[in-house]
């Protein structure tokens, strides 16, 4: 589907680069071309993870749906492997979908299976350039906007064009001066180095001329980059990412026997996908349970649309503030209890979604 949407792209602009242009990532349906040529497999099969045979838990399972699993549970229960074993699509170790020509082929190697990751598929259109195409919110064919991606196999001083070509906002901080994110893995493995930071030229977020299902346009966000380093490995995002793991570890952190008179954590509800819903209790534990009734809530949430991920940045820095020994923090608790959902859809945070839960649905409209 996504590939048409591509060519009637192609067709009206009347660019004539299709001929050119070739798929070199596509996260879900596609096995890698590149390997056919190779001989070699696609996937290990040695590292492809083996489901229970408890036939109790596969059945519990095949009621499900699981957010990698495409069409639900036949998928996430998958083939027989030669040893008679069922295996899911979940793997151990992942090849890239692009094989390397030789040592001078510089092509971009991308990434996207990984926690919060989003990119679908990825075209090389020629001359360093590639067209981008990002996966929709899981269960919908509407909300795109989130990207976070790795390119590996770069060469320093080149400079490579990127076409993000399936946005769905109408207007774009982008064009106000926003740069892109990056993240690089040798500049910040230096000493001192640094983390994320922000890059890029030429940058541009336009409308399109492809057409949304139901009404309305595309709009493709456009920049250049020079990286600093050959064979780096390059991460790129919407937003600085901050993953279900990242506020479990927090939560871990800040949740301790030393801690449990100030803070507790307990899990609100199970998700879809059967993770934990966490919501801790912030107050002043040693009063006596009568004045702790007596006191207002203040109840704190975020984190219901994935792509907002700098939602869970104020969230982390509030609940580093709430536990601390500083005076004004001390007086919250003494006063307040605190509720607090840091992460409301942590399984749309781990698909990588713009807005939705694995439901396919807007969680607060
Ligand atoms: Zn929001």
């Amino acid at each position: 589907m996504l590939a048409e949407e591509y060519e009637q792209m192609e067709a009206e602009n009347g660019t004539g680069q299709s001929a050119n242009a070739k798929i070199i990532y596509d996260c879900l349906d596609e096995n890698s071309p590149f390997y056919e040529k190779t001989k070699e497999a696609y996937f290990e099969e040695a590292d492809a993870i083996e489901l229970p045979t408890d036939e109790i838990l596969l059945q519990e399972m095949r009621g499900k749906n699981y957010p990698f699993g495409g069409n639900g549970a036949n998928n996430f229960l998958g083939p027989l492997n030669s040893a008679g074993k069922k295996i899911n699509r979940y793997y151990s170790k992942l090849k890239p979908y692009y094989v390397k020509e030789s040592d001078s082929d510089n092509t971009l190697i991308f990434e996207s299976r990984f926690e919060s990751g989003n990119l679908r598929r990825v075209l090389n259109i020629g001359d360093n350039q590639y067209n981008l195409i990002l996966k929709y919110d899981h269960g919908t064919t509407t909300y795109t906007q989130w990207y976070y991606f790795k390119v590996s196999n770069t060469r320093k001083d080149v400079r490579y064009k990127f076409n993000i070509i399936n946005l769905i906002k109408p207007d774009s901080s982008y064009n106000q001066g926003q740069k892109p994110l990056f993240y690089s893995v040798k500049e910040a493995s230096k000493p001192g180095g640094v983390g994320w930071y922000r890059d890029g030229e030429n940058i541009c977020y336009y409308q399109n001329s492809m057409k949304r299902k139901g009404g309305g346009a595309y709009h493709t966000l456009s920049f250049e980059v020079t990286f600093k380093n050959d064979d780096d490995e390059v991460y790129l995002a919407h937003c600085y990412p901050y993953t279900y793991s990242d506020c479990c570890e927090l939560l871990q952190k800040l949740c301790t026997n030393e801690t449990k008179d100030k803070i507790r954590k307990t899990v609100l509800t199970k998700t879809l996908a059967g993770n934990d819903c966490e919501m801790v209790i912030i107050t002043n534990f040693l009063s006596r349970p009568e004045e702790i009734a007596l006191r207002r809530a203040v109840i704190l949430t975020s984190r219901v649309h994935p792509g907002e991920s700098n939602a869970s940045y104020l969230m982390h820095g509030t609940l580093e503030y709430l536990v601390s020994d500083d005076e004004g923090a001390r007086y919250l608790r003494d006063n307040f209890v605190f509720k607090v959902i840091p992460m409301l859809n942590p399984d749309g945070v781990i698909v990588g979604n713009y807005r939705c839960s694995l439901s396919g649905l807007d969680l607060n409209r």
